[in-house]
């Protein structure tokens, strides 16, 4: 009985995921626990292997649909989050805030993460994606990774053998593997630099994007020389709903959630656009987020 495993873990039964995606989707964890530490993590997905018992990985949810209404076990990395910084060289946990590292090391003059600034997701979740912004993203700071394997080994992988690419990595191939920690190579900068770039792109942001709707981001990739959102406005798609899920009037690569979508509302409407984009301009437009089953 897994709860008799769980007893010293940090857990709640029967939660509700909502204020944990930026999608605010309803949905049920039997349980949804918090590992203290990397080897509380190591045990625990050791006992769900030997049970045969599945499990999603959360990070901060800002880059999943969560397309069922129940999940039996859900992990959440939030206590992975220590940090140290030595000079320009920063070891920071997975279950670390982007966003907060982001603002924390331009504080100490350190440039590299001005990209980041607007992204809110945690770190292990961003190597793993290669998150990314303004033709930046995590492979142009990250010198290694430690993770967890299909074997459960730990290991430090270099960047060379994390396979980057646009918003992929290794990570994609390997859907076993689990970032523990990355170690980031930053560049002394002026801190008045960092912080006017950062504030001016947020403004941009705030300009550009439905932030004050829930969403998990862009939805799609952007296309070779492309932009998704031209392509998916030049439809007149913005505004275009299935229920609660609706095409973002601001920007047409998001789908913000007015009130009650589903993820199946937010799925469907996924693959109305993805065949629209396709019949008109023959492009198979890819999902930048992650649909959990
Ligand atoms: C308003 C808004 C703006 C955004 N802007 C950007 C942007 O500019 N650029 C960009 O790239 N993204 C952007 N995003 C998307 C999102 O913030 C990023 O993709 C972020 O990196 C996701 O991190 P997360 O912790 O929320 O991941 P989650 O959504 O929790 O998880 C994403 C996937 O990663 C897996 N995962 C989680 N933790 C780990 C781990 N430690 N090891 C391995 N796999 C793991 C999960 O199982 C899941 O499959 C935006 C989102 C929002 C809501």
């Amino acid at each position: 009985m897994i709860e008799d495993f769980i007893k010293k873990y940090q857990y709640q039964k029967k939660a509700n995921l909502k204020k944990y995606n930026t999608y605010k989707i309803e949905s049920l964890a039997n349980y949804l626990i918090f590992p203290k530490d990397s080897q509380e993590l190591l045990d625990l997905l050791k006992y769900l292997k030997k049970n045969n018992l599945k499990y999603i990985i959360l990070g901060a949810g800002s880059n999943i649909i969560l397309a069922k209404n129940n999940y039996d076990i859900v992990i959440k990395l939030d206590n992975l989050n220590h940090i140290s910084i030595n000079n320009d060289t920063i070891v920071v946990e997975a279950g670390y805030s982007l966003m907060k590292l982001a603002r924390e090391v331009a504080t100490l003059g350190l440039s590299g993460l001005e990209f980041a600034g607007g992204i809110p997701g945690q770190v292990g979740a961003s190597v793993a994606m290669n998150a990314g912004a303004y033709k930046q993203d995590m492979s142009s700071i990250v010198e290694s990774v430690k993770i967890i394997d299909d074997n459960f080994q730990i290991k430090t992988l270099t960047k060379d053998e994390l396979n980057f690419s646009y918003r992929s990595s290794l990570f994609k191939e390997k859907r076993e593997y689990i970032c523990l920690e990355a170690t980031l190579k930053l560049q002394k900068d002026d801190k008045n630099k960092i912080f006017s770039l950062m504030e001016n792109r947020a403004k941009r942001r705030m300009e550009t994007q439905p932030l004050n709707m829930p969403s998990a981001g862009s939805v799609f990739r952007n296309p070779n020389e492309l932009f998704a959102g031209a392509l998916i406005e030049d439809l007149g798609l913005k505004g275009y709903n299935i229920n609660d899920a609706c095409v973002s009037e601001k920007h047409a690569n998001f789908i913000i959630n007015k009130g009650n979508a589903t993820g199946e509302d937010i799925i469907n409407l996924i693959t109305y656009i993805q065949s629209k984009v396709k019949e008109k301009y023959n492009i198979d437009l890819i999902l930048e987020q992650e649909i959990k089953r």
